[in-house]
């Protein structure tokens, strides 16, 4: 039998500081005596991407995006010399690489870059000379800012510009390093020990699946379950990547991520996710014609803010109020954009709030039978929570609540879907 190439991935508190460090490196030696070879991805040490960003704000409230990438970008150069230093001390061969080193290459989106491939030949050949290899998470290299091709050749290198891929970035690193290395395992080591009903944080009873499918997993982290990066999921999902979560503090069973085939049976909410990264802004009576629409989401869209939920009301004497849902950290942007707007497409005012935060409960069960919905307004009205806006897909119901309400929100509802209650499979279902 062939060697196995795993893949592991340490968060920003796995590799805290140097004592934590240490601790990942003997966990990285141990599986490497297991026969395993190894490609290590890390993050950060605990809060420095926050503090980069922090630092970078103090000198200016607009940074450059191609500055502000690779100063992020250092937070997990750090990390990643570090473990790759305390591996040495344990006599273990290793090697640390930079994301464009490891042959990363993404689009030319600066702060949300998507990966757009992998030229797996320095990892390979790293690991065929014996060494671990610890590659920096969350960042990858563009040659789009030149104009030049998305997949550089060794002589391009130098022109390339570092992008990162977005807050929590590395898990997405991780499974793309999975996909593109051909990894039997791909394992994401968290201070949490899987994927749970919901924030575990918030509930002291909330439940650890021991598996969820793809879908649920990535409404989950869509709508704000930071334990995985939306696009990480994507693209296990897509390359039909297992990703195994799992604590880096306790030896213990974690959760799996992949193709859930009892997921018609599993007649229920399967969790729940909130998200305090929103903001509110209405236009008040906008023109109700053609066109206004386009003039209000064109903008933004260029500009790279993603509108989540989007509510218009019905029309009275030719106007009409619009409401919509953006990230909190885009707000002063969107207000930047949207203010010449009042008067160019001559709506009368914008209101905007940023003390509201999303309540979403996922699971493939809420398409197969009605309730749900009931169920999950019925509970915050009996908590006298308001609800501001609702949208729902196939497997999700969310709304918009007021901020400083969003964790009785989140208790009530694990109570009310009994989600501490382990669950059931409907064989007559599906
Ligand atoms: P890392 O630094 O390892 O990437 P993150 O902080 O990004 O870790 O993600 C782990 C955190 O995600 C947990 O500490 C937990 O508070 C939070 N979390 C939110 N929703 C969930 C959930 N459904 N299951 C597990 N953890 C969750
Ligand atoms: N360090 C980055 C962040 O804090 C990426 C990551 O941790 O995955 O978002
Ligand atoms: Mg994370």
């Amino acid at each position: 039998m062939s060697t196995p190439l795993v893949v592991m991935k340490f968060g920003g508190s796995s590799v805290a500081n140097a004592e934590r460090i240490k601790r990942v490196a003997r966990r990285i030696a141990r599986e490497r005596s297991n026969g395993s070879q190894l490609v290590v991805v890390v993050s950060a040490m605990g809060d420095t991407t926050d503090e980069l960003l922090a630092l970078a704000a103090a000198i200016t409230d607009d940074p450059d995006a191609r500055e502000l990438d690779v100063l992020l970008a250092t937070g997990e150069h750090q990390s990643a010399t570090l473990v790759s230093m305390a591996l040495h001390a344990l006599g273990v061969p290793a090697i640390s690489l930079t994301g464009p080193q490891a042959g990363i290459t993404t689009d030319g989106r600066h702060g949300k870059a998507r990966i757009a491939g992998i030229d797996p030949r320095r990892v390979h050949a790293e690991i065929a000379t014996g060494k671990v290899v610890i590659v920096a998470g969350f960042q990858g290299m563009s040659l789009k800012a030149l104009g030049m091709e998305e997949t550089p050749t060794a002589s391009d290198v130098h022109a390339a510009e570092i992008t990162t891929l977005g807050r929590g970035g590395s898990d997405t690193t991780a499974v793309a390093l999975a996909a593109g290395l051909g990894a039997d395992r791909c394992q994401i080591f968290t201070d949490v020990k899987g994927i749970y009903t919901c924030d575990p944080r918030i509930v002291t009873d909330a439940r650890q699946l021991p598996v969820i499918g793809y879908e649920e997993m990535m409404e989950l982290a869509n709508q704000g379950a930071q334990v995985m990066q939306v696009r990480a999921v994507e693209l296990g999902w897509v390359n039909d990547v297992v990703i195994e979560v799992l604590s880096s503090f306790e030896d213990a069973p974690g959760t799996l991520i992949k193709e859930d085939p009892l997921v018609e049976q599993r007649n229920k909410v399967r969790g729940l996710a909130h998200d305090r990264n929103v903001a509110k802004i209405t236009l008040v009576e906008v023109p109700d014609k053609p066109g206004v629409a386009r003039g209000v989401f064109g903008p933004l869209a260029e500009a790279g803010i993603n509108v989540d939920m989007v509510v218009q009301n019905v029309g009275h004497g030719g106007a009409t109020d619009i409401s919509f849902t953006i990230p909190r950290v885009e707000l002063a942007k969107a207000k930047r954009l949207l203010e010449p707007l009042i008067r160019d497409l001559g709506f009368r005012d914008m209101t905007t709030d940023s003390s509201v935060a999303k309540v979403s409960i996922v699971g493939a069960g809420i398409q197969n039978a009605p309730g749900y919905a009931a169920r999950m307004f019925g509970t915050l009205a009996d908590e006298g929570i308001n609800i501001e806006m609702i949208s729902t897909s196939e497997i999700r119901i969310t709304t918009i609540i007021a901020e400083d309400r969003v964790e009785d929100a989140v208790r009530a509802l694990h109570a009310a879907f009994a989600l501490e209650q382990p669950e059931t499979v409907d064989t007559a279902a599906g």
